[in-house]
């Protein structure tokens, strides 16, 4: 059996070698390193792919995030509301900005910020809602456009998990994740699900004035060479990774039926036993693109079966193990304990097994069964 890998990411290289190398070595050839033209074919390439207006290339997801929250023109003390059960970076970049982030707890099926939660954070203050499509999902995206709309707040979706993934309307219509808020970002880090060979990352949007505003600030806050009119930053996805991207763009629906087989496979197998919970898909099955394949385990020792994994050289991995509002960055006074019950209960109960494109039966049969063996 092939070693398993948490992320797989050469097997993946060795099938694309050709076209990627082939891609990158025009980079070399042209030497256009900063801005050249296999980022602006990538940035329409991924616009048609999701249907989406506009696309800004940046540096990384958490660029993408904060330039995001930037050209929204959100201003200290202003209150944003996220989720509690997430990587930091979203939290991050609110404190960063000087905005209040509001953590709130998550739904159980999902894992993605809780509707009722959010509607108990709003405030005169409010000003913005980021929810974070988790481990491959949109969150309520229906629910939470209705309640923005209500309260007059802008929503920011942090895609950097679900790119691919395709949300469906209560009426049965579908949009892709991340072109559904009033602007979205996303991250091509290397493991997820459209990753490239470094840091790399994009803001979208349907909004032109947003747009124009977005392309300012990633490059200094320039519209006109040296004519500095607003704040900006410094934010550019580098021509050698748009190659790698323009190269992976085609291959990312495969990308993801792959990921998606490879859950349905674990879940089948493991949901023979009662004390485990299989992550659920709502909507269709192409709702779900799998950056990782979370479930539950209960009445177990986890890091008991995490040890049992290890011996079998069976990586596997916790996210996320502590809630945002626990950390020493993120405390507030405004928080109660009692506010998050489901996060509360998920840090302890989840486990993360290896998820990528190129896992095979034999390494998923190997993988459940050992599961089995431990959680009996
Ligand atoms: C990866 C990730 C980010 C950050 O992306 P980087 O490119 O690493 O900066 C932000 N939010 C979520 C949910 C992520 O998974």
């Amino acid at each position: 059996m092939k070693k398993i890998q948490m992320v797989d990411l050469k097997t993946q290289y060795d099938h694309i070698k050709d076209t990627v190398n082939a891609s990158i070595q025009e980079v070399l050839d042209t030497t256009t390193y900063i801005n050249g033209p296999q980022v602006h074919t990538f940035q329409k390439n991924l616009e048609q792919y999701l249907g989406a207006k506009h696309v800004i290339p940046c540096a990384n997801g958490t660029d993408a995030l904060q330039i995001a929250m930037m050209g929204l023109g959100l201003q200290p003390g202003d209150e944003v509301i996220t989720a509690d059960f997430t990587f930091a970076a979203t939290v991050e970049v609110i404190a960063l900005l000087q905005l209040t982030p509001v953590l709130v707890d998550v739904e159980e099926d999902t894992y993605n910020i809780s509707i009722e939660a959010i509607k108990k954070a709003i405030t005169p203050k409010t000003k913005a809602i980021v929810p974070v499509h988790l481990f491959g999902q949109a969150a309520n995206m229906e629910a939470i456009m209705a309640l923005a709309a209500e309260h007059n707040l802008y929503v920011i979706e942090d895609n950097a998990q679900a790119i691919g993934a395709d949300y469906k309307y209560a009426n049965g219509s579908k949009q892709k994740a991340g072109v559904i808020g009033h602007v979205a970002s996303t991250s091509f880090f290397p493991s997820k699900n459209l990753g490239c060979y470094g840091d790399g990352g994009a803001i979208f949007t349907n909004d032109d004035a947003l747009a124009h505003t977005l392309r300012g600030i990633v490059n200094h806050g320039m519209y006109v060479r040296y004519h500095h009119d607003v704040v900006g930053v410094n934010s550019r996805l580098d021509s050698i990774q748009a190659a790698v991207l323009n190269a992976k763009l085609p291959l990312l629906d495969q990308y993801n039926v792959a990921r998606r087989e490879a859950a349905a496979k674990y879940s089948a197998a493991l949901s023979v036993s009662d004390k485990i919970i299989t992550p659920v898909i709502v909507g269709d099955e192409d709702s779900h693109v799998f950056h990782q394949y979370v479930f539950r385990v209960l009445d177990t020792d986890r890091y008991a079966l995490m040890q049992h994994l290890l011996d079998k050289n069976i990586p596997c991995a916790i996210y996320y193990p502590i809630p945002l509002h626990s950390q020493k960055a993120y405390a507030s006074s405004r928080y109660n304990e009692a506010d998050f019950p489901v996060t509360n209960r998920l840090v302890k109960e989840v486990l993360a097994l290896p998820m990528h494109t190129e896992l095979d039966d034999e390494q998923i049969k190997f993988i459940t069964d050992s599961v089995l063996e431990f959680v009996k």
